[in-house]
């Protein structure tokens, strides 16, 4: 069985999370926080393995990047300059009976047209089949009311695009009845909190609800400190915070999540649409190399008409998740608005000089930013199997493997003395064990039969175990390496583990 086609993957992938340590939910004790999650101990090796490979990639490894890290709370003045004070908003829809809230956006109805006339509203929220779920509503509306007549096929309309007249007969998804819902208002997300000890409208702040305003206000500073000449980027990786109305789907949409982003600095003059697209390919290639699979990635590109008016350009990397193929990582080419935006309401020019052209210009820029925990969940659906193999006693049984890449696995290879009661096999498995833990996360293991702790390396994604065996202390020091995905085994010497993965972590 493939991960394809593992029924519930989406619930298979969230158990294993719980089970082996890799998110809890956070404050479960007292019941949890919606939106809010922490990460166990093979979850943080996880995240900080995806995160590191990002920041070797995107900035050690090029010579055009530059780092930094900015606080999470900035001035406020510059989330006014940024837009996001007045319009960082999603739809907001309440309703009044059974106070449950939703995204317009994410909320859809149709009307039920029997024989060319219009005879009521079913309503549903965004899933994987949207217009199956509205057509089975019409039918089953149709039905009740006992109505004669041919039905039209639906036709799924957002909420943000009913009218006035349409609102009150829109049933709420919560209980089936029109009349509850209301018109869809715009909800700031920004998380909100003071600074200083006094609380007045003086003092309030935001948690930042991305990344990138820092290397936009840092921007100045990185030209005249950092050597840096066009192009050239900034990139930073960090919490973001956003009080999403309808956080869902385990990590994929929290409250609190980290981010990863790089703002791209260009010429005015230069060609914009060839780094964008430099940058989706770039970003593409990125998520093969750490064990995406190619099958599940699709690029969507925004419609003209619905980018910000300073927006050249948006391209989404789309994954194939359980619930459906979701943004992943936004490619966006912004032109040069924020650093505009920024020199208009701090009075500080943000513009640079051309030494050929002998003009000053802002430099526009090219944004790729991603979600680490989207890129977290993208990595253990892509990885999540589940086999039939026979064991050593020849009995059929049910393999859990996560075909992790070995850039990212949280382990990198289980050291298992073959007995856990003769010394000589334990001894040399942990010097071995000690050796590989300077410089690789390493897991020792003497409990229990060899496959059954091989089986425990599989669930967690381990790609290689090596067993000391007899043959290791009696006879020519190799040891017995096991690979995870083919589950074949082979003798190895150190050098040759060393040298294995020198070569695969990275
Ligand atoms: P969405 O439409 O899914 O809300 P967005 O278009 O608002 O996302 P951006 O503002 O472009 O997202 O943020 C960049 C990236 O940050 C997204 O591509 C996603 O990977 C990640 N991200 C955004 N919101 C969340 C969230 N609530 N939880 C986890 N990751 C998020």
């Amino acid at each position: 069985m493939s991960a394809e086609s593992t029924p519930n993957l989406m619930e298979a992938v969230v158990s294993l999370a719980k089970r082996r340590g890799f998110v809890f939910q956070s404050s479960e004790i007292y019941g949890g926080l919606n939106g809010f999650f922490d990460y166990g101990p093979l979850g943080v090796e996880l995240k900080k393995n995806i995160r590191d490979c990002w920041w070797n990639d995107m900035v050690r490894r090029r010579d055009d990047i530059v780092g930094i890290e900015t606080s999470i709370i900035m001035h406020p003045k510059v989330w006014q300059a940024s837009g996001h004070v007045d319009g960082f908003t999603d739809p907001l829809v309440d309703c009044k009976v059974s106070k449950q809230r939703y995204r317009a956006d994410q909320l859809f109805f149709a009307a039920v047209t029997v024989d060319g006339e219009v005879k009521g509203y079913v309503s549903a929220l965004e899933s994987e089949d949207t217009v199956g779920a509205l057509q089975a509503a019409a039918e089953s509306f149709k039905r009740k009311k006992a109505i004669q007549g041919t039905l039209a096929p639906v036709v799924a309309v957002e909420f943000t695009e009913a009218t006035e007249a349409q609102i009150p007969l829109i049933p709420s998804p919560a209980t089936g009845e029109p009349g509850s819902l209301t018109p869809p208002r715009a909800f700031n997300m920004m998380f909100e909190t003071h600074v200083g000890p006094l609380r007045d409208s003086a003092s309030v702040a935001y948690l930042r609800p991305e990344t990138a305003q820092g290397m936009f206000v840092d921007f100045k500073n990185v030209v005249d400190t950092g050597r840096v000449k066009l192009p050239f980027g900034i990139a930073q990786t960090g919490k973001s915070f956003r009080n999403e109305i309808t956080p869902r789907n385990f990590v994929f949409r929290s409250r609190e999540f980290e981010q990863m982003e790089m703002e791209f600095f260009i010429h005015e003059d230069d060609d914009w649409a060839k780094w964008h697209r430099h940058w989706i390919d770039w970003c593409k290639d990125w998520l093969l190399s750490i064990g995406l699979p190619a099958s599940h990635l699709s690029e969507y590109d925004h419609l003209k008409e619905k980018l910000a008016f300073y927006s050249k350009g948006t391209t989404d990397i789309m994954f194939k998740f359980p619930f459906g193929v979701q943004e992943l990582w936004g490619i966006a080419a912004r032109g040069n608005y924020d650093l505009g935006q920024h020199e208009k309401a701090s009075g500080v020019p943000q513009a640079i000089f051309d030494e050929t052209t002998k003009k000053k210009f802002i430099p526009h820029v090219i944004e790729p930013a991603v979600g680490l925990d989207r890129i977290f969940l993208a990595v253990l659906c892509g990885a999540y199997a589940e086999e039939q193999v026979t064991d050593e006693k020849g009995k059929a049984e049910t393999r859990t493997v996560l075909r992790l890449s070995p850039r990212i696995a949280p382990v990198k290879v289980a050291v298992l003395p073959l007995l856990k009661n003769k010394e000589a096999l334990t001894e040399r498995a942990k010097e071995l064990y000690k050796k590989l833990q300077r410089r690789y996360a390493v897991f020792y293991d003497e409990a229990g039969a060899i496959g059954r702790r091989y089986r425990r390396q599989d669930e967690i994604g381990t790609p290689w175990c090596v067993t000391i065996d007899f043959d290791t202390i009696e006879k020519d020091g190799t040891f017995t390496l096991r690979e995870r995905d083919s589950m074949e085994q082979r003798r190895v010497t150190e050098a040759e583990l060393l040298a294995l993965l020198d070569e695969q972590v990275y």
